[in-house]
């Protein structure tokens, strides 16, 4: 938190008026039209439910929540189902056995296709692969796989049998893997020989080795799928996948599992500390994957072709590449690489391949592809794509704007969702077919989630005031606790606003005249000069909205005279470094006095940046967000706190170099 001055309220500082309406075509077809909202705020538990039925149940439910034991909460909880069953076998069962479950795309360019009868064989398959191996349910199985089918079909294993997946970044060290392990204690891991990344085969068994060798280790058993045929070391521990899956029998009966039976233990990104294991479970957190990814994407099972492009080492992999599509019934593709593998038109030639209609990606990825230039989408066709979505970071509204002319050819709606590792699903969203979205802003929330903006004493704000993120009733798809620490579980959700019961989301937003909510970055990450308190996002925002800057982070540093002065971090777009690195450091010097300027006539002189810096990179996690607090770490010359989940440990080595040369 903050230590100045935190009464002060969030200075509201940018305005946006472009906005955009859903075409009357988009609107007439949508699946939820502008009554969802009125309907779930009339009676949101008999909303919940409603979205409940869409899965199947094997005991229908007669309990929806359950809230007595605050701020623990369950859904559904009398109720019992198969997650697994309802992600494959009833998609079959109704007829839609032949129908393309998952495009898969490796980085090499092999490919395969998987249909929900050969992905419910595959499933079960796995699942008797698990029994096999002495696994009961209730125990907890790590997954550090790359992007491979074998990922999904791990996950959907381990949900048909109760089993909770832990699921971990292939991109994370030993050290990482071993402590998430621990705290899991996993009696299996599932991995693989290597991974392709950035077109070459590199290990990823070794590490799993390196975990598994400590002293008193849970792990009995490591199921090793063959990707890339690197050579790799031998335990008494290993076993091939294709020695124990592929012999097994494909008939596999799922049993019924209770509603609140644990799913999953995920890792936050590490953005703002140390990650936190978040615990979910079944049937409230299906519930709301499958109703969102229905209603914000607008699916049509039987026309759409989705993409995700997350990692499934993060939750949006895991609820918008596995269990949402998939309990939908939907078309989705996957795909192993990186986006400049071979080259940096990889994923539009993906989405004209597969004729994808629907795209979900991340802001950093929209800025590299800003970077990267306009002149390589426009070489592909991009026709087929008919919603785009965002999410992970508040989305510039010059990338927002990027985003929609250069790859949503202006036709596109673009939803831009707000939610995190706890709550499970998307909670903040335009609904494509019925808001008029601005750039940048995550509009509203969605109907049936109970989203506020308050002060430090919990009293909502007014329009264009700036506070505090906060859920004020619980939802179905929230985490449960963190994994063997609850006091830390309350500690950071619910003590903030104790009094109210409020979940403290950690993140700062504001209403705009017009009621739009915008994300205004972390709460610990606000600014506070000269007593205003300055969001980061808006200050980066501002700069990227300049031509030449590609990325921006902004932190503020003490600082003697105004308590805290803004310092940016900027990447600049490919012609802009290149005049940059012509010109010698005037013309560094040149720029970066314009840039100080532009922020100041931008959002006014108080958010005018005591510093900017010309970086190549910025330190962001696996995920792709950006790590403020290492930044700060730097402006402030301190020693680095937590980098485990930084994704390249280059970066900042990179970053301090630069400054210390006076670049
Ligand atoms: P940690 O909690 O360990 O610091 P993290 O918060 O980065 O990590 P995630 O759960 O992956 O872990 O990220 C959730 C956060 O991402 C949100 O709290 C918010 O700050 C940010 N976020 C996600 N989507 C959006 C969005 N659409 N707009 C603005 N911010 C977003
Ligand atoms: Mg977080």
């Amino acid at each position: 938190m903050n230590e100045q001055a935190p009464e002060a309220a969030l200075s509201n500082l940018l305005a946006e008026d472009r906005t955009f309406p859903p075409s009357a075509e988009f609107a007439a077809a949508a699946n939820l039209t502008a009554d969802a909202y009125e309907r779930a705020e009339a009676d949101p538990e008999a909303w919940w439910a409603e979205q409940a039925r869409r899965l199947s149940w094997s005991t229908p439910f007669t309990q929806v929540l359950d809230f007595s034991d605050a701020p623990h909460a369950t859904w559904f909880a009398d109720g019992k189902l198969n997650v697994a069953y309802n992600c494959a076998d009833r998609h079959v069962e109704a007829g839609n056995g032949d129908k393309v479950a998952i495009h898969w795309e490796g980085e090499p360019g092999d490919a395969r296709t998987i249909t929900y009868s050969q992905l419910k064989d595959e499933v079960s398959k796995t699942a008797n692969a698990l029994l096999s191996l002495g696994l009961n349910a209730g125990d907890r199985v790590a997954i550090y796989l790359p992007m491979i089918p074998e990922a999904v079909f791990s996950m959907l294993a381990c949900a048909r049998l109760g089993l909770a997946h832990s699921v971990i970044f292939g991109g994370f060290s030993a050290e990482a893997l071993r402590t998430r392990i621990a705290d899991a204690s996993a009696r299996l891991v599932i991995t693989s020989d290597g991974q392709y990344r950035r077109g070459s085969a590199v290990p990823l068994k070794a590490a799993v080795d390196d975990a598994v060798a400590t002293e008193g280790s849970p792990v009995e058993h490591v199921l090793v799928v063959n990707r890339t045929g690197l050579d790799v070391a031998w335990t008494e521990k290993d076993i091939w996948w294709h020695d124990l899956v592929d012999e097994q029998s494909t008939e596999h009966v799922p049993e019924g599992f209770p509603a609140e039976q644990p799913l999953f233990i995920l890792y936050t990104s590490g953005t703002t500390g140390k990650p936190k294991g978040i615990l979910h479970t079944s049937g409230g957190y299906l519930t709301q994957v499958a109703f969102t990814h229905h209603a914000v994407f607008d699916l049509k099972p039987e026309t759409d072709v989705f993409w995700c492009t997350a990692d499934i080492g993060w939750v949006t992999g895991h609820s918008y590449n596995v269990y949402g599509p998939l309990a939908n019934g939907a078309t989705e593709v996957i795909y192993e690489g990186t986006p400049n593998t071979p080259d940096e038109g990889r994923h539009w030639e993906i989405i004209d391949k597969y004729g994808v209609t629907i795209y979900y990606t991340a802001p950093t990825l929209i800025r590299t592809f800003m970077k990267w230039g306009a002149e390589i989408p426009a070489r592909y066709k991009l026709d087929s794509l008919r919603v785009l979505g965002s999410v992970g970071e508040s989305i510039n509204p010059e990338a927002w704007m990027w985003y929609r002319t250069h790859i949503g050819h202006d036709r596109c709606p673009i939803v831009d969702t707000w939610w995190q590792t706890e709550t499970g699903a998307m909670m903040i969203s335009p609904l494509p077919g019925v808001t008029a979205t601005k750039p940048g802003s995550a509009m509203r929330a969605l109907p049936g989630i109970a989203a506020q903006i308050v002060n430090d004493e919990g009293v909502p704000v007014g329009h264009g005031e700036g506070g505090y993120l906060v859920i004020a009733k619980p939802w179905p798809a929230m985490l449960r606790t963190i994994w063997g620490d609850d006091e830390r579980y309350r500690d950071t959700y619910w003590s903030r606003f104790a009094s109210h019961g409020y979940y403290f989301a950690g993140d700062g937003a504001k209403y705009d005249s017009d009621g739009a909510l915008w994300l205004l970055g972390r709460v610990d990450d606000v600014m506070n000069v000269s007593g205003h308190r300055i969001s980061t996002t808006e200050v980066e925002s501002a700069l990227v909205a300049h031509p030449s800057v590609a990325e921006a982070a902004v932190v503020g540093a003490n600082d003697a005279l105004t308590g805290q002065g803004i310092v940016a971090f900027v990447i600049l777009r490919g012609d802009a470094t290149a005049r940059v690195a012509d010109g010698g450091p005037a013309a560094g010097e040149t720029l970066v006095a314009e840039l100080r300027k532009h922020v100041a006539t931008q959002i006014g002189p108080i958010a005018r940046p005591r510093q900017i810096m010309i970086v190549p990179e910025l330190p962001k996690t696996r995920s792709g967000k950006i790590m403020r607090r290492l930044l700060r770490d730097v402006a402030e010359n301190r020693d680095l706190g937590d980098v485990t989940t930084l994704q390249d440990s280059a970066v900042m080595g990179l970053i301090t170099s630069g400054l210390s040369t006076g670049k």
